[in-house]
């Protein structure tokens, strides 16, 4: 007799599950996606989308074809609650889900201090969809000079500035650039890395400001740390990620990160029913970064398990991986890549991380997808 399973948020954790939906039903399950838009966004491109290298159709994968076109359901919703004990989801439209096994990839969200009056103007980096309408108000607005300011100075930070000064180029803006940076830029970053990144974003007039932190963020101002107040027209918050308080409020969380606490087999600790993959979690007994790189990687392993749960068989590890490659794109046509303990620079490795992000692409958009010349999200 098949079982139900549901797949909340089809993130890059889940896009293997995704794309192998017809296994599923071919062996009589069933498989249903929850996600908030048809559409789930590829984080590695989301700096070139804001610079204009690429469009929103270069940078999505259509997951909802992906799932109904092999033969599953699709629910347009957002799940709100966990009932785990009758294995329950809560729609945040006021329906629910049953499910025999969930796995979530619901990633996370950007962490915003208490005292943030939100707005137009506060531009959180994810979704990675917020970086295209940023792009469209700040080419509409490009007659007259533009304040920008971005918080954060790790990859994604960095990543920001850089391409937004390659966009107030390219639609001829007058921009002034600020980059707040908490602590140090690329802190935890080879020191070849922090100064090639140094070099690149102060040459092109990028106003760095580090060891800052903001403090509070009201109608078109960023207070600092230092008691110095900045005033914008658009604020980037990339500030650090959380995961969404889901878990906590269902007893299955991390007490200390709040992500979905699992074992190496993706699965929860308190409730074998339940797995998950990406931003998320939080794998026992080893603090990932939470990078795009574990999620991708995550894609055989959950597949095959939660293939295994249905059908109440072994499981198999996930063994993250110490040394990956991270490639920022500067927005100034180079590159800076890391792994482990080397770093360098160039244009050659922007030209790597375009090839490896198209790839990747590629392997998952559905077929015509890359054609649909649709403007716009
Ligand atoms: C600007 C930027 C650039 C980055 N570049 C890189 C990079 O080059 N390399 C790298 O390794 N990492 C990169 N990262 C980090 C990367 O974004 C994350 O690690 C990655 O997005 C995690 O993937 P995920 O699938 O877990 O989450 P997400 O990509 O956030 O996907 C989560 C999905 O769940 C859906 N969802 C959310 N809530 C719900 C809900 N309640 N119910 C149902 N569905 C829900 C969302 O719609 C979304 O589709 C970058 C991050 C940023 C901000």
């Amino acid at each position: 007799m098949g079982k139900h399973l549901v797949l909340v948020g089809g993130g890059h954790a889940h896009l293997t599950t995704l794309s192998k939906t017809a296994d599923f039903v071919k062996r009589g399950h069933g498989l249903t996606l929850v996600s908030p838009s048809a559409y789930h966004y590829y984080s590695g491109m989301g700096p070139g989308l804001l610079a204009g290298t690429y469009e929103p159709r270069d940078t999505r994968f259509h997951i909802r074809r992906m799932v109904q076109e092999r033969g599953g359901a699709f629910v347009q919703d957002r799940v709100a609650g966990i009932d785990a004990a009758r294995r329950l989801l809560k729609l945040h439209s006021g329906n629910e889900i049953a499910y025999d096994v969930v796995s979530f990839n619901i990633g996370s969200g950007i962490r915003l201090p208490a005292d943030t009056e939100e707005g137009p103007w506060l531009v959180p980096v994810k979704p990675i969809e917020n970086l295209y309408h940023a792009r469209e108000a700040i080419r509409a607005r490009r007659a007259r000079p533009l304040r920008l300011v971005v918080i954060g100075g790790g990859a994604a930070g960095v990543e920001i500035a850089g391409n937004l000064w390659h966009l107030a180029r390219s639609c001829e803006a007058r921009a002034d650039i600020v980059l707040v940076a908490g602590g140090g830029l690329l802190d935890g970053w080879p020191i070849r890395a922090q100064d090639l990144a140094r070099r690149s974003l102060t040459q092109r007039g990028i106003h760095l400001r580090e060891g800052e932190r903001a403090l509070a963020f009201r109608a078109g101002q960023v207070k600092l740390e230092s008691g110095a107040h900045l005033s914008c027209d658009l604020c980037f918050l990339a500030s650090g990620v959380a995961p969404p308080p889901l878990f906590r409020q269902a007893g299955l969380a991390d007490p200390e990160d709040g992500g979905l606490l699992v074992n190496d087999c993706l699965q929860s600790i308190a409730d074998p029913r339940i797995f998950g993959g990406g931003d998320c979690i939080s794998l026992a007994g080893a603090r990932l970064p939470r990078v795009g790189v574990h999620a991708v990687r995550q894609n055989p392993v959950l597949r095959r398990n939660l293939l295994a749960a249905l059908e109440e068989r072994p499981l198999h590890s996930f063994r993250p991986r110490k040394n990956f490659l991270l490639i920022l794109n500067l927005g100034d046509e180079t590159g800076i890549a890391r792994r482990g303990a080397f770093s360098g620079g160039g244009s050659g490795l922007l030209h790597l991380k375009h090839w490896i992000d198209r790839r990747f692409m590629h392997r998952f958009q559905v077929s015509g997808e890359a054609k649909d010349l649709r403007p716009g999200i």
